[in-house]
């Protein structure tokens, strides 16, 4: 089956979080897109979009909305929006997948692509986030990713103005606190810029998302990187803070880096033991922390700060006292799906079967990172 596209249009990347927002598109891909790590928008330009084109496809949007009630009500179904109608849409009306599939979970929050919203003009922001809730009321949350140095293009008045018209939350990809590494990684950003406008963003009553790279200092800057990066997070204290871990693209130019020899990325293991020291570091926080992300080694390492400190420490550490051979099994049945989190090693049906990758792997002559190392690329 060939896939129709939708009447409107819709950007490549989202925060893992917002899989079931609606994804609208105010610009096309990063006004930056310097950063050395970043394969997203390498090859493209960026753009803004017109208030009418955005405004055009919000109509797009609530003209679909009602397709999409119709075929329900002619299904049996009453205009409720249950597997059975996703399921004809994407059978018949693939046009209508994203709308139905947003519809299907609740339609109540909306994620605004690309990658810094924030640089259309205020009033023009403003129109659209108002266009939207009227169009769909029952909308409770709607968020962007901007970045620091546009944040602070905008005064906390402004920012408020967004808010009063309905944007809730702003994330960031700070990536590091450390002066060095955002240099080194062309970021454009220092660390204190990241800390005003962090400030700014929870001064106009905005609810803030603060993304970390976690590896991204390598071998020679992951001391820096880690406290460095607890320092401003601590001075921000946003309401949430979320971790990725570092997968160096081969299209990028610190792919080059590292061919060159300019760049060491660190072990699975070092990772563990540099995201042991950030979260050591932080303090005074209040913040929710996230590891949400598909490369994450540990993805349980979530929760409330301060209160849930004691447990995220304790599980680092556990896997940072395993043997060799038992961190070697976690990773790679965290990286082949089996394992999840470190106590899903006393399965022993998920045990049995990473421990029958395990023996393969080493009878195939591969070295578990090399076999690893082939697997995250998969994901990357
Ligand atoms: S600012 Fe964000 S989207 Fe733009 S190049 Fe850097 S990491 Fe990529």
């Amino acid at each position: 089956m060939v896939l129709s596209k939708p009447a409107f249009e819709q950007g490549p990347i989202r925060p893992p979080n917002e899989a079931n927002s609606l994804l609208l598109r105010l610009t096309r891909n990063c006004p930056w897109n310097r950063c050395l790590f970043c394969p997203v928008y390498k090859t493209k330009k960026f753009s803004r979009r017109s208030a009418d084109e955005v405004k055009q496809d919000i109509f797009s949007i609530a003209e679909d909305k009602e397709k999409i009630k119709e075929i329900s009500k002619q299904e049996g179904h009453g205009g409720t929006i249950n597997r059975a109608v996703v399921a004809r849409i994407h059978s018949d009306y693939p046009e209508l997948l994203p709308v139905a599939f947003w519809q299907y979970h609740g339609g109540e929050t909306v994620f605004l692509q690309d990658g810094d919203s924030l640089q259309l003009p205020v009033d023009q922001l403003r129109e659209i986030l108002l266009l939207l809730k009227e169009k769909f009321p029952e909308i409770k949350r709607i968020t962007t990713y901007a970045r620091s140095r546009t944040i602070l293009r905008r005064s906390v008045e402004e920012l408020s103005r967004l808010k009063e018209a309905g944007l809730n939350r702003v994330h960031v990809g700070m990536e590091s606190g450390s002066d060095a590494v955002l240099e080194y990684m062309k970021k454009g950003v220092t660390g204190d810029q990241h800390l005003e406008a962090g400030q700014r963003i929870k001064e106009a009553g905005l609810s803030l998302s603060e993304y970390v790279l976690l590896g991204l200092g390598g071998k020679n800057l992951w001391r820096e990187h880690a406290l460095e990066t607890a320092k401003v997070l601590n001075a921000i204290n946003p309401h949430f803070i979320r971790f990725r871990t570092l997968a160096i693209h081969s299209n990028t130019p610190l792919a080059e880096e590292v061919e060159k020899g300019n760049f060491k990325p660190l072990h699975d293991d070092d990772v563990i033991r540099e995201e042991d020291l950030l979260i050591d570091s932080l303090d005074g926080i209040t913040s929710y922390l996230y590891s949400d992300h598909i490369l994450n080694l540990l993805e349980e390492i979530s929760g409330r700060f301060p209160e849930e400190k004691p447990r995220i420490k304790k599980t680092l550490e556990r896997y940072l006292s395993f043997p060799q051979r038992k961190k070697e099994l976690f990773r790679l049945g965290r990286r082949t799906g089996y394992f999840r989190t470190l106590t899903d090693m006393d399965n022993p049906s998920l045990k049995e079967a990473v421990e029958d990758i395990y023996r393969q792997v080493k009878n195939s002559g591969y070295s578990v990172d090399d076999y690893i190392t082939r697997l995250l690329r998969r994901f990357i």
